[in-house]
């Protein structure tokens, strides 16, 4: 990709309250016929929200679908079921709606406005649709929202375990530029200063203050978001994915029950950056005052299926040079899982 064709989301609103103004946003947007995209099991008040609002700015809900499966497939059926006339896609809800919305919208070469009821990862504002093709989970290229609506108070009243899901997912910047900056003095892999200044820049601003109220939650959006931009600015992931997504992608195709992808990820960073041997005090603190821990404690994780995704992970993606590129980790990585007091919480034996 052209690093200079950056197309970034021009309508950002994140507030409380920002749900009941969806009409007059699409009316800037110069929307008057859109589909919406939502999430399976959504309160329908979310919907009747915005349905109410664009009524009353005029802009038309020409159809209205249920995203029950985030596939590839299920995606170009949807973009070939597609009314005529439409100017714009709206997805809303949680992660599987908005990775198919996105994905119809790039398909039919229309704006997406991203709406998330939760901030369970920082794929609402990432250049890529998380989809399965052939039941395999695929990061497919899309484009960017060219608008992202966040009700902060919708947000806020989401269940912790999607905030602490959203926590650890921003966390992970912190090793995976650190991961990206390793790749160019091993390989010469190409560092984008600006995006990964931008990816650093957005974790820090959110630790200085993690609390989950409502400015916790603005803060926690505009993190997120600012990190798509960072990735849609280098054409690559590398600002928001290195090691520890290589782990949480090594879950996700061996657990027999994966978890949410910002825990796995979390719990991942924390793991690489004693390898990396920075911002391990600082991600401790962060899940700590953020109630991370005690989340995944809840649940613990399975130590045994972490030890084969720790020996998958290096593999996972060929010519990703990482911190797991530079030699064998894993007897440090498993005495760590036995030996951290805080890592210790975290798995089942
Ligand atoms: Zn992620």
């Amino acid at each position: 990709m052209n690093p200079t064709q950056v197309l970034i989301p021009t309508l950002v609103r994140i507030k409380p309250g920002a749900l009941k103004r969806m009409g007059t946003y699409a009316r800037r947007m110069a929307l008057r016929r859109v589909v919406v995209l939502q999430s399976e099991g959504l309160p329908e008040r979310f919907f009747q929200q915005i349905e109410q609002s664009l009524k009353e700015q005029g802009v038309q809900v020409a159809l209205r679908l249920t995203a029950h499966d985030a596939s590839f497939e299920a995606s170009t059926d949807i973009f070939t079921q597609m009314p005529r006339h439409i100017d714009g896609v709206l997805g809303l809800g949680g992660g599987k709606a908005l990775d198919v919305a996105k994905y119809v919208a790039f398909l039919a070469h229309l704006p997406y406005i991203a709406a998330p009821t939760s901030l369970s990862n920082d794929g609402f504002c990432s250049p890529q649709s998380s989809l399965t093709l052939d039941n395999k989970r695929r990061s497919i290229h899309a484009a960017l929202p060219a608008a992202v609506i966040v009700d902060t108070q919708v947000c806020l009243d989401a269940p912790s375990a999607l905030w602490c899901s959203g926590v650890g997912d921003l966390a992970s910047k912190v090793t995976a530029v650190n991961d990206w900056k390793r790749a160019f003095h091993a390989v010469g892999t190409p560092v984008n200063d600006f995006a990964a200044l931008l990816s650093d820049a957005t974790v820090f601003q959110f630790i200085a203050r993690p609390v989950r109220d409502l400015e916790g939650v603005r803060l926690l959006a505009t993190a997120l978001m600012l990190n798509g931009v960072a990735m849609e600015i280098c054409g690559s992931s590398r600002p928001a994915s290195g090691s520890e997504h290589l782990i949480s992608h090594a879950l996700d195709g061996i657990s027999a029950r994966p978890r949410l992808h910002g825990l796995q990820v979390g719990v991942a960073t924390y793991l690489m950056s004693h390898l990396q041997q920075q911002g391990t005090e600082r991600l401790g603190a962060l899940f700590r005052n953020t109630g991370f821990w005690d989340e995944v404690a809840r649940d613990p994780f399975d130590r045994d299926e972490w030890e084969a995704a720790l020996r998958l992970a290096p593999s996972i993606k060929p010519n990703f040079h990482t911190v797991l590129s530079e030699g064998d980790h894993m007897s440090e990585c498993l005495r760590l899982i036995r030996e951290d007091p805080e890592l210790v919480r975290c798995f089942n034996r």
